[in-house]
């Protein structure tokens, strides 16, 4: 897909699903895994290092290895799941998925286990509980969110969320070669509550990690800006994608959900 601007098609990718033979995907092969293996491998490293400079492993630095350590595995554990997300489905293969998936994501996720080789911080329990809960609150909506829209999309439906049956609004589209398609737009469980709330609980999960590393240095709370920065974008870019799709049903379904992050705010 050239769209005749140089820089805009190298930085998004042309190709959507660049292969070698039969086997090597190279969209799934960045996205799922030199990047996000070395997130938990560095990470460990990270504590070890700890151990080794200061002779313990600071409580701040088992919270981060363990909540990132969670998405990893989830990621792993969920792998058919992740074929259905925007990278996969939607996204080109260009220098925006490589460069993230094998420089940015192992550099920037570790920051805060970086950050605490340099600055040990020993939490009060109080904190370490508050942060864990954070954490695990955040993964589970993040989780369950997720969850909900694989099912009710797998079984077109037919299926109960929250011991109901689901709420939905029709769809239907075009696709470029004239055909028409249907599906549909889930408007109960979480996505009754938020447009995109899977979003929200992997922001509530990226303040966790930034919060374990106390109040002293600002460095460590880039993640959390960055994550706003690149979820909130992707919800506007998703958006916008689903409302040339969709058309006046994308319209019935915001006026049935209104908000997109968090709700009765954004
Ligand atoms: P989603 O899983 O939210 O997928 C959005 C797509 O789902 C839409 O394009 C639309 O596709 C469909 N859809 C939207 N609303 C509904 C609805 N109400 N009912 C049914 N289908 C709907 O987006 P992502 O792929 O971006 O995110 C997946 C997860 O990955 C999120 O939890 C996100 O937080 C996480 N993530 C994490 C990143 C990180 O770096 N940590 C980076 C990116 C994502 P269709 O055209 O099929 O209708």
């Amino acid at each position: 897909k050239f769209t005749g601007n140089f820089f805009y098609d190298y930085m998004m990718g042309i190709e959507f699903n660049p292969r070698i033979g039969k086997w090597f995907d190279f969209k799934l092969f960045f996205n799922g895994r030199p990047g996000i293996v070395a997130w938990t491998l560095i990470n460990l490293s990270f504590a070890a290092k700890q151990q080794e400079l200061y002779g313990e492993v600071t409580n701040s630095m088992i919270l981060v290895n363990v909540l990132q350590g969670i998405y990893v595995l989830d990621f792993f554990w969920n792998e058919a799941w992740y074929l259905k997300t925007i990278d996969i489905c939607h996204d080109h293969f260009g220098w925006y998925l490589g460069w993230g998936d094998c420089v940015w994501l192992p550099y920037l996720y570790t920051l805060q286990g970086l950050y605490l080789v340099y600055h040990p911080v020993q939490l009060c329990t109080a904190h370490a509980i508050g942060v864990l809960m954070l954490g695990l609150l955040g993964y589970y909506i993040f989780r369950m969110t997720n969850h909900q829209k694989d099912l009710f999309r797998r079984t077109n439906g037919n299926c109960r969320i929250w011991g109901k049956k689901p709420e939905y609004i029709e769809c239907s589209y075009v696709a470029v070669d004239g055909t028409k398609y249907y599906s549909k737009l889930m408007t109960s469980g979480f996505w009754g509550w938020a447009r995109h709330f899977n979003y929200t609980g992997d922001l509530m999960g990226s303040l966790a990690y930034c919060l374990t590393c106390g109040f002293e240095h600002i460095l460590p709370y880039f993640y959390i800006v960055y994550m706003t920065i690149l979820l909130t974008h992707r919800c506007i870019r998703d958006e916008h994608r689903c409302s040339s799709k969709y058309g006046k049903d994308w319209k019935k379904y915001t006026a049935a959900v209104p908000y997109r992050l968090l709700p009765g705010i954004f």
